[in-house]
């Protein structure tokens, strides 16, 4: 009886030809193994505390300075090991190689601003005896996904004597929460006819604040007073210092271990603090490269990369001229250019996962599966490839070889099917620098909500990756 099988040779010729989707899992060690989840804690501590890029700046800061990194600007030995921050919002971090710096450098470059709700300059008001919070969205959000969930206010404000006071209100187990009110299904028979970018207004995503009422019967705004009171009691603040502050409204919820294999990890802020946090350890973990080694992490991302600690800021540029004097070689600008076109980076950010719920959107072959390692994206963009940082296929092809000979478990792909939406990195603004850059991080799904799902094996590659990489 013919076997209903492809003969040997047949078999042979598919291993030969044929390139593999591979598991992550499947190429780790029991000692990786082991790893990957005394990792994924220490990440999920990194995202419950990084709420906003302030903070992750601060922990980041303070992590660095034990590992023995000094700014760059601060007196005494050179320890080859380090930092500058812009406005505590936006961090670059560098770890000084055995070759000059004009053979280019290593350099990972991700973001650690998330969408969320900003405060209104005017945020207080009350109505119907209740005080609320007017705010404005950041970044690209589902507005729905922003009702009838626990929320914290996180965030700086200058006060009128010059003090900085860091507001941090709803994250301690014991403190209460703040929320959006969503209709009661009842009343939202018109409301579930709208569409659903439409059903929940900006204007309606006011944050309710409180209810009790100041004692004195004959004043008016008795429930705003009684919170102003709460606040300047606690943070010696007046309802003025809100107009020039900085405070975001982010989900409260703590980060956490997801799966009922515990295998994946749901928390907000994952695009793109995994990125950030991985590279960060990845660069902590790295003595004496070949190459300087520079991890940026930018701010602004969310909303096109504008303004002084966003890529489209000179501060990488302005920090890598003070490299060059700190490493004793001339800060020129065609030195500049040398360290930068001789560079070459990865734009470290997070990649859409392909969701099963939602095939429809993904384009299968080249979408990036949850637990199948880094997420190589040569092209980012939309449309016709309109915004898109390419990378050169030499240099694409370089990466890929570094992976491949370092076990390094990755996959090709992009964003969606094409012409279904789109979107872009930091990475083209680096490239406009000259340097060679491509991008790559770990896939996530429910990309954007305030729980965002990543594969902790995928995290644990990621900084495989960028420890190789540095390496290199
Ligand atoms: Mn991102
Ligand atoms: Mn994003």
């Amino acid at each position: 009886m013919p076997e209903n099988k492809p003969s040997e040779k047949t078999r042979k010729l598919k291993e030969d030809l044929f390139w593999e989707q591979q598991r992550c899992w499947d190429k780790l060690s029991a000692r990786e193994r082991a790893e990957v989840s005394s990792y994924a804690e220490r990440y999920i501590d990194f995202l419950d505390r990084a709420r906003t890029e302030r903070r992750a700046v601060k922990l980041m800061v303070e992590e660095a300075r034990l590992k023995g990194f000094n700014d760059i600007h601060a007196k005494g030995a050179k320890t080859g090991r380090v930092f500058l921050s812009s406005r505590e919002k936006m961090l670059v971090m560098a770890v000084v190689g055995k070759r000059p710096m004009a053979e280019g450098i290593r350099l990972v470059a991700s973001h650690l601003d998330a969408p969320r709700l900003d405060l209104k300059p005017n945020p207080l008001y009350e109505d119907t005896g209740l005080a609320f919070l007017k705010t404005h969205y950041y970044g690209g959000i589902k507005k729905y996904h922003w009702v009838a969930r626990p929320l914290a206010l996180c965030g700086t404000l200058i006060r009128r004597d010059g003090r900085s006071v860091d507001i941090d209100l709803g994250l301690e187990p014991d403190d209460p929460i703040l929320t959006v009110t969503d209709l009661l299904p009842h009343l939202a028979r018109k409301q579930m006819e709208q569409k659903a970018s439409e059903f929940i207004p900006a204007e309606n995503l006011n944050v309710l604040v409180g209810g009790t009422p100041y004692a004195d019967k004959k004043a008016d705004e008795r429930v705003k007073l009684s919170i102003l009171q709460i606040l300047n009691k606690k943070y010696k603040i007046t309802e003025e210092d809100f107009t020039t502050a900085e405070i975001q409204v982010v989900p409260a919820d703590r980060p956490r271990s997801a799966g009922l294999d515990g295998s994946l990890i749901a928390g907000y802020g994952q695009d793109d603090r995994v990125c950030a946090f991985t590279s960060f350890s990845a660069l902590l973990e790295t003595a004496q490269p070949e190459h300087t080694c520079v991890a940026v992490f930018y701010d602004k991302e969310e909303i096109g990369s504008e303004g002084n600690t966003s890529a489209k800021s000179r501060f990488l540029e302005m920090f890598l001229m003070e490299m060059l004097q700190y490493t004793g070689a001339e800060p020129s600008q065609v030195n500049l250019h040398r360290v930068c076109f001789n560079g070459k980076g990865l734009s470290a950010d997070v990649a859409a996962g392909l969701d099963p719920t939602y095939p429809d959107v993904h384009e299968k072959r080249n979408s990036p599966k949850l637990g199948c390692g880094l997420n190589l994206k040569k092209y980012t963009g939309s449309g016709g490839k309109y915004g898109a940082s390419d990378a050169n296929a030499e240099y694409a092809s370089w990466v890929r070889n570094l992976f491949n000979d370092n076990r390094v478990v990755w996959q090709a792909g992009g964003m969606g099917k094409v012409d279904e939406g789109g979107g872009g990195t930091v990475s083209k603004f680096v490239a406009n620098l000259g340097m060679e850059i491509i991008d790559c991080g770990p896939p996530v799904l429910s990309m954007h909500s305030p729980l965002e799902v990543t594969s902790k094996d995928d995290v644990w590659m990621c900084r495989k990756a960028f420890k190789v990489f540095f390496m290199s």
